[in-house]
């Protein structure tokens, strides 16, 4: 058994939502309590627990309930998990956690830097121990025992940069602070006004996004040859982590997003047959 941990101190972050286009204050602070609280300071500090009933997406994973949202979640989220934190206050002053450079490096130097702190409280992982696979048009998702947690993700883009790109990592806290925490997220110039008619990608960059015209990147070089699917490793892993505990399996996505991999917790979730708490 392992305990739940904390970090040492406060930590803050300030940049803009890359949806919203709003510059935040993001304050994560030591609690006690074995869970992952966000407080809106705008709001009067109203708090929302991170709950995967009242999670939804659309371009990002958000939290929702019926006062207020908060979104983009992911990276944030996939460090906490990495780091093993699962006690946290989160403040924050608007409805989105700042995008950073596009990547979850600044949150992993930053947490480096405070420290972890483990907790009296122990806590239970999750082991898979029956495959399945779930579909979305030609995307697909499946699950299957491991012995620790693995992570298969394949992309294909009809984009010269990108193409079919496809990694494989058993994850631990190194390789993820090497080889996925620095991978940014990416978008093609051709879906900005769509987006921003959507109310999305208004804060979106070439400071915060690997962006793509017809034909290259035009955000300068890459930080991997195949970062978009490194990203899309690191995105997955801010999803599951709403499974609320470590895992252990083999998490296969092609085509996927947001949308699939919140199916996919939602099936588990549902269908406790497939896991066990150890
Ligand atoms: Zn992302």
């Amino acid at each position: 058994m392992i305990e739940k941990s904390t970090i040492q101190k406060e930590i803050h972050f300030s940049g803009v939502g890359v949806h919203s286009g709003k510059k935040v204050d993001l304050l994560l602070r030591p609690s006690s309590s074995g869970e992952i609280i966000f407080r809106r300071t705008d709001l009067d500090n109203l708090e929302l627990a991170l709950d995967p009933k009242k999670i939804e997406t659309k371009s990002s994973t958000y939290l929702v309930s019926e006062e207020c949202k908060i979104q983009t979640l992911e990276h944030l989220l996939a460090v906490l998990y990495i780091f093993g934190i699962d006690s946290l206050i989160i403040e924050i002053n608007g409805d989105e956690i700042p995008i950073m450079d596009g990547s979850a490096s600044p949150f992993v130097q930053a947490i480096l830097s405070a420290g972890i702190m483990s907790l009296p409280e122990r806590k239970k992982s999750i082991k898979i121990i029956k495959p399945s696979s779930l579909e979305e048009k030609d995307a697909a998702f499946s699950f299957s025992p491991d012995s620790g947690f693995k992570i298969t993700y394949s992309i294909e883009y009809d984009h010269p940069a990108i193409q079919r790109q496809e990694l494989s990592l058993s994850l631990n806290l190194e390789n993820f602070i090497k080889e996925v925490a620095p991978a940014r997220t990416f978008g093609f110039l051709k879906d900005v006004p769509a987006l921003r008619a959507q109310g999305l990608a208004a804060g979106g960059s070439l400071d915060n996004a690997v962006v793509l015209d017809e034909k290259s990147v035009i955000s300068g070089p890459l930080r991997y040859p195949d970062e978009f699917v490194r990203h899309k490793i690191l995105d997955l892993i801010g999803d599951l982590s709403l499974m609320g505990s470590p895992l252990t399996g083999h998490f296969k996505a092609h085509k996927a997003g947001h949308s699939l991999h919140l199916k996919a917790i939602h099936f588990l979730l549902d269908n406790p047959e497939f896991w066990t708490y150890i």
